[in-house]
């Protein structure tokens, strides 16, 4: 029996809860395989509907105070605190993240960046002089805002907060596989009495209300997360009405351990990265580059941390791996596996086969490959897995050639000996985000991807400037001075 808050009949627009014109769509647990809950989805028609009420509140909400947004951006954070405990069960059920993770991570990081957005408004300037100009940010406009199933929460939070905050009402189409989190933050907005309008929740078919927000003349800037394939026909569907459009998109980012860093540190931290959500982060290092001089003590420093991860039930609190998405996710990842292993791979840890004592859910074990080509698919494609490839370089420049070689370039890492030396390597990586001996995550710095990995950057004040469309008003050289 489905909690009542993992059923939903209704999708939210214009303020009120109105019965949407598409087929159920359930929702799975991969944990046990079975029916989690459902919504029912949004047609095209629906989100055109969505679009006009967010059109409709655009004005009044482009026309607020940054004091009051600040307010409106705290209240919508209590709001969700309210419903943290519900949040983590139902990130835990529909995306078979381990419990910890779900609360720190998926519910945390997401507030987290919810509530910078109401600090930063305290400061951010809308407006600038530049010699007899007046320079104006203003909201853009309408935000079709679509998101990928793997931090369902994190993605649209990260969308909704700037764009609430730069003045612009959102149309929110969350993954097929993961709509119930953003059903709370809905709840949550209601709760808060956010003007109708804007914000808006129409779950469904990517190919159906997906398309629909990508091509519809109301929406005024798409903020699409997902895959490169996806994002690539966003923006080429956008095109037509000349739409902004803001992608975050794949990755396959390097973890650099220079000659003299810790390896013992630099390899065990590579393998919890790769493996946390079930190694289905974009941002994740799923290509270990390591000194040739050092490779057997990295595979045998891998081999023990991978081993180390508990892979079992999410809501276990010892857990730290949860199944994968979905059986085609998973077969998807073996696929990866067992064609680099066909190819001669070395495999340092894992496998295909199924956890031990796991019969059921969409299980993959915690995966250490070797000996492949930087070439080979497994060292070029995003596999969306627990799956770490470890690649050996004969000297930095090699290593820094390495990293750069794939078509993504969203984040990565660099081990050094010092910070210094990590640093200047960092400045050579063509990435967007680049962690320096294993810093801590930042929520008011860029995200975002070089190459294929996208064109925009969310988070901190350049996530608002993606909402902010830009005036310069001339003024006379008299009239210089006033306000
Ligand atoms: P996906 O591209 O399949 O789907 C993403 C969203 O796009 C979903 O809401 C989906 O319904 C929608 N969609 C699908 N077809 C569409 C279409 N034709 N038109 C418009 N929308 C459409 O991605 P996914 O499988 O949900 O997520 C995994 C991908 O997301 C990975 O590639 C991952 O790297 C990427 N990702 C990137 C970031 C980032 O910030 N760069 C963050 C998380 C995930």
């Amino acid at each position: 029996m489905s909690r009542p808050e993992w059923v939903r009949e209704h999708v939210y627009i214009g303020g009120s809860w109105v019965q949407p014109r598409g087929d159920i769509c359930e929702v799975e647990n991969p944990a046990t395989e079975e029916v989690l809950g459902w919504v029912r989805c949004a047609t095209a028609a629906d989100a055109a509907e969505a679009v006009e009420a967010a059109a409709a509140a655009r004005a009044g909400w482009g026309r607020t105070t940054p004091a009051y947004r600040i307010g409106v951006l705290r209240e919508l954070s209590a709001a969700l605190r309210d419903r943290e405990d519900l949040l983590v069960d139902t990130l835990v059920g529909e995306v078979g993240t381990p419990v910890g993770l779900a609360r720190s991570s998926h519910v945390g990081q997401a507030l987290a960046v919810l509530d910078s957005y109401a600090d930063l408004l305290e400061t951010f300037d809308f407006e600038e002089r530049i010699g007899s100009s007046r320079v104006l940010r203003e909201p853009a406009g309408v935000v079709g805002a679509i998101t990928p199933w793997n931090y369902p929460l994190y993605q649209l939070l990260a969308k909704v907060a700037p764009a609430l905050a730069a003045g612009c009402p959102v149309v929110a189409k969350p993954a097929e596989l993961t709509p119930l989190s953003a059903f709370i933050v809905a709840d949550a907005a209601e709760a808060i009495g956010l003007p109708p309008g804007v914000f808006n929740l129409v779950p469904g078919p990517g190919s159906e209300v997906g398309e629909l927000l990508s091509t519809h003349p109301g929406v005024d800037i798409v903020s699409f997360t997902g895959s490169t394939r996806v994002g690539r026909r966003v923006a080429g569907m956008a095109a037509e009405t000349v739409k902004r459009v803001c992608l975050e998109l794949g990755g396959k980012s390097a973890s650099l351990v220079l000659p003299g860093a810790d390896v013992e540190r630099a390899v065990s931290a590579t393998v919890a990265n790769v493996m946390v959500n079930s190694g289905q982060t974009c941002a994740a290092w799923t290509r270990l580059l390591v000194p040739r001089s050092e490779i057997d003590q990295s595979l045998a420093v891998a081999e023990e941390a991978a081993s180390q991860h508990v892979v079992g039930d999410p809501r276990h609190a010892a857990t730290d791996l949860g199944p994968v998405i979905s059986a085609s996710q998973r077969r998807s990842i073996l696929d990866y596996i067992a064609g680099a292993v066909a190819e001669g791979a070395c495999l340092v840890s894992g496998g295909v086969e199924r956890p031990d004592e796991l019969g059921v859910g969409h299980y993959v074990r915690p995966t250490v490959l070797t000996g492949v080509s930087p070439q080979s698919r497994i060292a070029q494609e995003e596999v969306f897995g627990p799956v770490l490839v470890v690649l050996a370089y004969a000297d930095v420049d090699e290593a820094v050639v390495l990293a750069n070689a794939t078509s993504y370039g969203l984040a990565g890492s660099v081990w050094g000996a010092h910070d210094g030396q990590a640093f200047a390597v960092a400045r050579r990586l063509r990435t967007g985000r680049v962690d320096v001996n294993g810093a801590a995550w930042n929520p008011s710095a860029p995200f975002g991807g070089y190459k294929q990995s996208g064109n925009g950057r969310e988070l901190g004040r350049w996530g608002i400037e993606e909402f902010l469309e830009i005036k310069a008003v001339q003024m006379p050289e008299g009239q210089r001075g006033h306000r």
